[in-house]
């Protein structure tokens, strides 16, 4: 690694300000994914500004249907809060779901969704249940969020503090996972509300996590998995490497997003 100075900051407003004092810093929360980076050395921040210690960044908070999970929060944290399962027990899967034990108790949510990897867990939740990311600045809607591969609508100095939604009627979640790493070779989440159904695949797409229109729309016809049969998808725009191609991907969305609305219907 190369040498880097490390800063502890206890709020929000102090990270920020550390950062813009540093030549080419880095916010860093769970460490998962930008330690890993720069062992490769394919990272080398002048400055780390851990956000691991602030206050303001931590818990999860249900209050009825109304979610709050500060970004901060662990994936463990989310795999084992008992109000969240109550009421939105997808969500807990999926973060339970997520690497193994280590990565799970380490990476937080606020890491996960800036850093929009192609094939993370956590951009798909934040899709289909129509999630507001808050930030140091705005709030966004998912939507607006990511934008494309390891894209978001961040700004360099700009701080993930928590995500919020309102739990749907229903919602559930389906991972092929790669069988060494856990992260998704395909993997899709549902969520219906009396409005219609959204759904939202990551691991699959050339451009990141996206939402599948065309499931969206024969879901909220009839949320059965038996309305996907005989659906078939593109395989243009998938992406295609040494674990799957375009054609095996598009097949995998579709069988992932039975499954997923299936864990939805209880079963
Ligand atoms: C072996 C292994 C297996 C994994 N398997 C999976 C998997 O199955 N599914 C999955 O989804 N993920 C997986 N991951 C990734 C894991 O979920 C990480 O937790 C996640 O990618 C990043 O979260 P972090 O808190 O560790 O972020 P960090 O590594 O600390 O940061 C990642 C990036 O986000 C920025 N950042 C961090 N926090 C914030 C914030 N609050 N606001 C703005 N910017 C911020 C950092 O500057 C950096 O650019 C795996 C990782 C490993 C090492």
């Amino acid at each position: 690694m190369y040498q880097t100075t490390y800063h502890r900051a206890s709020s929000v407003a102090e990270a920020v300000n550390l950062l813009s004092e540093a030549a080419d810093g880095k916010f860093v929360s769970g460490g998962q994914t930008l330690i890993p980076t720069m062992k490769q050395r394919l990272a080398a921040p002048s400055d780390l500004i851990d956000l691991r210690h602030i206050p303001e960044l931590k818990g999860i908070n249900v209050d009825g249907r109304d979610v709050r999970i500060g970004a901060g929060a662990t994936h463990a944290e989310v795999a084992g809060h008992e109000g969240l399962a109550a009421i939105c027990p997808a969500i807990c899967h999926l973060a339970g779901h997520i690497g193994d034990p280590h990565v799970r108790h380490m990476g937080t949510i606020g890491g996960s969704i800036a850093n929009n990897d192609p094939a993370a867990d956590y951009p798909a939740a934040m899709l289909a249940l129509n999630a507001m990311i808050h930030t140091s600045k705005r709030a966004l809607s998912a939507d607006e969020f990511f934008t494309g591969l390891f894209g978001t609508a961040l700004e360099e100095d700009e701080i993930v503090t928590a995500v919020s939604f309102t739990a749907p009627d229903k919602a559930g979640y389906a991972k092929f996972p790669n069988p060494a790493s856990r992260y998704a070779l395909t993997g899709v989440f549902v969520a219906k509300r009396p409005e219609g159904v959204r759904v939202a695949v990551t691991g699959a797409g050339e451009d990141g996590v996206f939402r599948a229109t065309g499931l969206e729309e024969a879901l909220s016809n009839s949320f059965d998995p038996s309305a996907l049969d005989g659906i078939t998808l593109p395989a243009e725009g998938l992406m295609s490497d040494i674990h799957a191609s375009a054609e095996y991907r598009a097949n995998l969305i579709v069988v992932m997003a039975k499954r997923a609305v299936q864990a939805a219907m209880g079963g």
